[in-house]
């Protein structure tokens, strides 16, 4: 056991002391910038990380110096200073320096009740965080009186302890230090801290401040003040006293009689009212500490007697909305430069704000829980089939669509659900890109639901089951399903909002854009400053109704020229889908990706979509499901997709640019001769000779369309990078290209040869074990994938300097993939529309 040594260790906080938030943690200093603002703060002393280390150790500070700072026989209080108030710490000590003699005397000055009370919180805390004794034993009834209830408290610390009550303020003081100091080092605190985001070694500072009483005579009492509403950010004087009470009792107190109100209420009696010169004045020193603080400040108050004083000050605990606000707030009232009001906001807060949110104030009941795949709340009646989930929303009812797992066929299901469940499937797999896509809120891998696609229900592993039609609730930015209805916050476009992404995009210095298939897309694209589009899957153009239809005939053609009739009939659809989305983004450039997927996915999978197609195309049944399954293949997202379907079957690609080209001129001409210049992106490339192929097809259709319309246009083709053998031949792709984007979806897939559909069944456990340190899927895999892109960006821009370089996978919306493109010389990268504002800020925020 070490010898207790006596050091100092402690600074008393005035104006000049040398107290840092580094050496004595965000409290002590924030008291510090109190005192220096003048305010009416009680004697206070700071000690440091050192000290209170030291105290762990089994060392202690000069108990008896500190204690004459503060003259005869003070109350003190103890409270935690750690670096970042978020990593919390031990709780606040009230009242040390309470014994029987100050009891007597206080019993005198403050009447019996006061010095009761006062004395009882000692001793109650003191017993179960110091002693640590068991907290039951100290908890008491509402009817005992204090009285009581204290003489009941010190008996049962002489009983579990077999000694009096310690009355020597230096031992209780020495004894409350030192069990703070300790429960730092705890184990448990550490890992709490760690968790959010405190280094091993963070240390805790301790603050010692002579009591404001509360209690007493005349006017004394506790509250709190502040200057903005934590929810909505809008300015307003918000607080709580609660008369002869101490410390935070008043926010404790909630909404007990004794509670004022610090504005009028409709009982009349206020703060304000009561007290006005005290309330004027606590009206100043929240406004000074706003501007000298520079930032949103809740004050702790104590009124003793009629006298204010200023206990503490700590910034307002606040949603993403309210930080939005109070960050654009304080730079408008030039308090903060507009840079720092960019960088206060974290990105990721900003989805909270594009969505509908479900109010944090509300209560839970919680079914089960799967990944976050698409931020906001939804709610509505769960539904089974995409074919349901079109027919609620026919009938104006919300619902959510609740599946095993999605396919191209359930993107009309999906456009119909405020929300989409699935028990599969991780972050890139089909539901979850969708629903971000188009804004739905998502929840996929929820591995603990089992769906009885017969039994139109599901019934999670807490037994609970939800049948159709019942109301459910997604959180798709917690990843929660709940059953019932939520009560919902509604998205926050508002001009703050939109002042800031301003101020952000004057910093950036790397491009956004956003993958958009949709004239909807495109357009809540456009509505959140994309600078273009960076990714326009055209597959998804043809699940809709007919489409699908002439799709399937295009499919079963026998001969060329039945194919090439079907294509007819495809090409004015897809030229009127690029006219609109051309229309749309007003001239910002747009990313068009040619057909990619499996054709199967296009194909009915039971036999009633079998039969219903033999129908349609006047068939036997025979021959379509030959067909059928002529077309599907043992591992469909290696096989003839992307760019193998186009060199195998080029009148699909055909088609599609001439529907490009004729786009191209109508747009033009729609925008009064202004030259539009489509961008053309070939999918799956691995081979250099893929890339001549297409490119001699495409431009001998670029010369017929000129040749028949007479127009002139320009046109620019481009590769994606998703194979780890095109990252790795970038340079020979390069020569023939004028950009190269890469897809990170299927480039992460391909490198870890990790299913982007099947991956979330152990993605979690992986991650917990450590195994990734993140969903490779979501953050960018900076160590693997991230050198294919190095490795392609740099042997691409060898070959072709003027090469444009970007990244469309789902990556393009996450800020530490941002960085890495950036850091590696990316013109742009490119996310789902409801990404695009975290993208904004993100980059800006490298920038500055
Ligand atoms: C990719 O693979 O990263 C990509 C953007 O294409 P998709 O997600 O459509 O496969
Ligand atoms: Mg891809």
């Amino acid at each position: 056991m070490q010898q207790a040594v006596d050091f100092k260790g402690f600074t008393r906080i005035r104006r000049v002391a040398a107290i840092a938030v580094n050496t004595h943690g965000g409290r002590a200093k924030c008291l510090q910038r109190l005192i220096r603002l003048d305010f009416p703060v009680p004697e206070t002393v700071a000690l440091s990380f050192d000290a209170v280390h030291r105290i762990a150790d089994g060392q202690m500070t000069d108990v008896d110096t500190l204690l004459g700072i503060f003259g005869t026989k003070p109350l003190l209080s103890v409270r935690p200073s750690s670096e970042d108030p978020d990593w919390g710490g031990p709780g606040a000590m009230l009242n040390v320096g309470m014994n029987d003699a100050r009891h007597a005397e206080l019993t005198q000055s403050h009447g019996a009740e006061a010095a009761d009370g006062l004395y009882l919180r000692f001793v109650q805390s003191y017993s179960v965080h110091v002693a640590r004794l068991d907290p039951d034993m100290f908890e008491f009834d509402k009817d005992a009186t204090t009285a009581a209830a204290l003489k009941t408290a010190l008996a049962a610390y002489m009983d579990e302890t077999d000694e009096p009550f310690p009355q020597e303020p230096a031992v209780q003081l020495a004894e409350v230090l030192r069990s703070m100091a300790r429960a730092w080092e705890g184990t448990t605190a550490r890992l709490l801290r760690q968790a959010k985001g405190a280094p091993a070694e963070a240390g805790l500072g301790l603050v010692v401040q002579a009591m404001a009483l509360g209690v007493g005579p005349g006017e004394s009492g506790a509250g709190v003040m502040q200057l903005v509403d934590e929810v909505s950010g809008a300015p307003l004087i918000k607080g709580r006293y609660l008369r002869q009470a101490q410390g935070r009792d008043a926010m404790a107190a909630g909404a007990q009689t004794q509670v004022m109100f610090l504005t009028r209420d409709k009982r009349g009696s206020s703060l304000e009212a009561d007290c006005p010169e005290i309330f004027a004045e606590l009206v100043r020193i929240s406004k000074l500490c706003r501007v000298k603080l520079r930032e949103e400040m809740q004050i702790e108050f104590t009124i003793e007697n009629g006298k204010l004083a200023l206990i503490d000050a700590v910034r307002v605990q606040r949603s993403a909305r309210a930080a939005l606000h109070v960050a654009v707030d304080l730079a408008r009232d030039n308090i903060i430069p507009k840079s720092e009001a960019v960088t206060r906001i974290a990105p990721r807060s900003l989805t909270e704000l594009l969505h509908p949110q479900i109010d944090p104030r509300g209560s839970r009941s919680l079914i089960t829980t799967g990944i976050a795949a698409s931020p906001g709340g939804a709610s509505g009646k769960a539904v089974f089939t995409s074919a349901a989930a079109q027919a609620s929303a026919a009938r104006g009812e919300p619902c959510i669509l609740v599946r095993r797992e999605t396919a191209p066929e359930d993107i009309r299901g999906m456009h119909s659900a405020a929300g989409v469940l699935t028990e599969r499937g991780g972050m890139s797999s089909h539901a979850a890109v969708i629903a971000r896509g188009i804004g739905v809120p998502c929840v996929v891998g929820a591995s603990e639901i089992s769906i009885s696609m017969r039994g139109h229900a599901f019934t999670t592993a807490r037994g609970v089951t939800i049948k159709e039609g019942e109301i459910i609730t997604l959180d798709g930015t917690t990843g929660q399903v709940l059953a019932g209805e939520a009560d919902m916050l509604a998205p926050a476009l508002d001009d703050h909002f939109v002042e800031l992404m301003d101020w952000a995009d004057s910093f950036r210095d790397i491009g956004v854009r956003a993958n958009a298939d949709t004239p909807k897309d495109a357009a809540t694209a456009r509505n959140f400053s994309a600078e273009g589009i960076g990714l326009c899957r055209t597959e998804h153009m043809f699940f809709d109704g007919d489409r699908l239809t002439v799709m399937r005939e295009m499919i079963f053609a026998k001969a060329p020229a039945d194919r090439a009739e079907a294509l007819s009939r495809l090409l004015p659809m897809q030229r009127a889908d690029f006219i609109e989305l051309f229309q749309i983004m007003q001239g910002l450039p747009v990313c068009i990706r040619l057909f990619d997927p499996p054709l199967h996915e296009f194909l009915p999978h039971d036999r009633a979509g079998l039969r219903e197609l033999a129908e349609a195309l006047d068939l036997p049944l025979s021959d379509v499901t030959r067909r059928v399954e002529y077309l599907s293949e043992f591992n469909p997202m290696l096989g003839m997709r992307g760019v193998r379907l186009g060199i195998t079957i080029p009148e699909i690609y055909d088609m599609q640019a001439r529907a490009i080209f004729e786009a191209t001129i109508e747009a033009s001409t729609q925008r009064g001769g202004e030259a539009v210049v489509p961008e053309i992106m070939v999918p799956l490339i691995s081979a250099k000779r893929e890339v001549e192929l297409v490119k001699t097809r495409i431009d001998a259709v670029a010369a017929a369309v000129r040749n028949e319309t007479g127009k002139q246009f320009t046109y620019r083709l481009g590769v994606m990078v998703e194979t780890p053998r095109a990252a790795l031949r970038a340079g020979d792709i390069a020569a023939n290209a004028a950009f190269l984007s890469f897809g990170t979806n299927d480039l992460t897939q391909m490198t870890y040869g990790l299913s982007r559909d099947d991956a979330g069944r152990f993605m979690n456990t992986y991650v917990q074990q450590g195994v990734y340190p993140e969903d490779p899927f979501h953050v960018l895999d900076v160590e693997g994938v991230g050198e294919l892109l190095a490795i392609g960006a740099e042997r691409g821009r060898a070959r072709h300097p003027g090469v444009t370089l970007s990244v469309c996978g789902e990556h393009g919306g996450n800020p530490e993939s941002i960085a890495f493109c950036r850091a590696h010389g990316f013109d742009y990268v490119s996310c789902s529309p409801y990404r695009v504002p975290v993208a904004r800020l993100a980059a800006a925020q490298l920038a500055i």
